[in-house]
């Protein structure tokens, strides 16, 4: 299959400005090259956000109720083209087709007719006459063409993420998806364009300097990414200089505290799971282990069994994970994994498959220092590293000693403990005897280097609008 990915602007599929340069395309369970995307340049990125600056006069009034009437078709539209969608998905990142089909997709559904909706149930909090002979009301309204930048490990649900909370609130969008993988946001823009008006919903291809050039676009009002912490604070510098809304979902590092009156083999087998789902290419992977010393070499044991039966594979093997998402992704784990301190100990994996495609095997790393890299950044690779504590103090330390403050996990049976932890963690969700469960009503945002702002929930919808105070005299004029 060869792709060659034209952008979606004001209704169509637009041929890039002639000399822009394609970006190859590349097979991560392959190595191979099978298509390419424009990096589009200005001309074009101006192209789209006047696109979506006309679109923006007529969107903005359409009633909330017609607008979640498109979002409900839009749904039904991307649901029938299952196959096609997931399958350029698992093309582009390299996923096992059973994770997108079983998993992904139906989530990526629901969370559209999530928001068709949650728009129709907004509304101003207050109404009423505040001073004499004046009443106020608030007004909430769209923010206007919106900037939304996506990365690459959850291509269609991060496009989903973005778009269906702003379209639903009356915004019009430009979305740019990752260089990386950008097939599936492509073809599922072209698919929605017999359900929104020209140029509510553009798509437009390109790496960083064309996700620059649209943050600083002047038709552009606010801009959302999901991406690194690198790319959210050149984002924010920007949107800062412009004074523009900015929200921010950025990288994870998720603690998961076990302590020692944890169900072990429960805790082990779903902290496993959580932390090579996606080939823990996951801002919420399960991978910074935190253990009670007492129980730390039986937890280990543990851990080993289940991430030894774990089986690599390209998409369509059956496999529990698929490959990195390129090369440089690879050398990256490769390069946390090459000097392991003092004490740091790799006791499964840790070196990359031999065959075709960026394949990294289960790799668990014990006796870690807090201040080792590989706990300290985020790994974005199958790894689980883990650390031992004594104490709930020592572990709220460990575990809030790191810059980014995305997700954390509990796991004991004492009420009390998780509750006191639930207070302590620095980080936007925590979850107890579970891990990062998520569900298209609860918000998902974090703390610290992590971003700030919400995606999902009714909380999303704040973030692609604003409230202006009307007052109105009652005296006669
Ligand atoms: P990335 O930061 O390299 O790229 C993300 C997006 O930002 C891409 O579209 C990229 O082209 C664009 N971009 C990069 N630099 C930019 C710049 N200077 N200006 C404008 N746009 C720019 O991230 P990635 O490698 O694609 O994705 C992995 C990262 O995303 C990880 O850190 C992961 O934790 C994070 N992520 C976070 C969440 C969340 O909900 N918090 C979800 C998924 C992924």
């Amino acid at each position: 299959m060869t792709q060659d990915l034209r952008n979606v602007i004001a209704g169509e599929s637009v041929a890039p400005t002639a000399g822009t340069p394609q970006i190859p395309l590349i097979n991560p369970s392959t190595g191979e090259v099978y298509g390419s995307a424009p990096a589009s340049t200005g001309a074009d990125v101006d192209y789209a956000c006047q696109a979506a600056s006309s679109a923006l006069t007529t969107w903005r009034r359409v009633t909330p109720a017609d607008r979640s009437a498109a979002m409900l078709r839009a749904a039904t539209i991307l649901e029938n083209a299952t196959e096609e969608l997931c399958s350029l998905e698992v093309l582009g990142t390299g996923k096992p087709v059973r994770q997108m089909v079983d998993d992904e997709f139906p989530a990526i559904i629901d969370q559209i007719r999530f928001f068709a909706g949650a728009c129709r149930v907004l509304e101003g909090s207050s109404s009423g006459e505040y001073l004499p002979d004046i009443v106020s009301s608030v007004r909430r309204e769209p923010l206007g063409v919106c900037a939304l930048i996506t990365p690459w490990n959850y291509p269609l649900m991060m496009a989903v993420w973005k778009w269906a909370p702003a379209i639903a609130t009356g915004n019009t969008v430009v979305l740019k998806p990752s260089e990386l993988a950008p097939a599936s946001t492509v073809r599922m823009a072209e698919l929605l364009q017999e359900v929104f008006p020209p140029g509510v919903l553009n798509v437009i291809c390109g790496a960083a300097p064309t996700g620059e050039a649209l943050v600083r676009h002047p038709l552009v009002a606010a801009v959302s990414l999901t991406g690194s912490t690198r790319a959210g604070r050149a984002v924010a510098t920007i949107a800062a200089d412009r004074l523009i809304h900015v929200q921010l979902e950025l990288g994870g590092n998720a603690p998961v505290i076990v302590f020692a009156d944890a169900n072990l083999p429960s805790a082990a087998s779903a902290i496993i799971a959580a932390a090579l789902y996606n080939s823990g290419q996951d801002c919420t992977a399960a991978t910074r282990v935190l253990v009670q010393s007492s129980v730390h070499d039986n937890f280990v044991e543990l851990l080993l069994s289940y991430a030894s039966r774990t089986t690599c594979g390209a998409p369509h093997e059956d496999a529990d994970l698929g490959p990195l998402i390129s090369e440089a992704q690879l050398r990256r784990v490769e390069d946390l994994l090459s000097d392991l301190g003092q004490s740091g100990q790799v006791v499964c994996g840790g070196k990359r498959i031999q065959r075709a495609g960026y394949f990294f095997p289960p790799t668990i790393v014990t006796n870690l220092t807090q201040d080792h890299a590989l706990v300290q950044q985020e790994i974005f690779g199958p790894v689980v590293t883990l650390q031992k504590f004594t104490s709930e103090e020592d572990a709220i330390s460990l575990a809030n000693g790191v810059s980014q403050g995305l997700t954390a996990s509990v796991w004991t049976t004492d009420t009390g403990c998780a509750m006191r932890l639930a207070r302590e963690l620095d980080f936007g969700a925590v979850s107890v005897n579970t891990h990062a469960p998520m569900a298209s009503e609860m918000p998902h945002g974090g703390f610290g280097a992590s971003g700030y702002g919400n995606d999902l929930s009714i909380y999303g919808l704040d973030e692609y609008t604003r409230i202006k105070h009307v007052a109105v005299s009652l005296a006669n004029t």
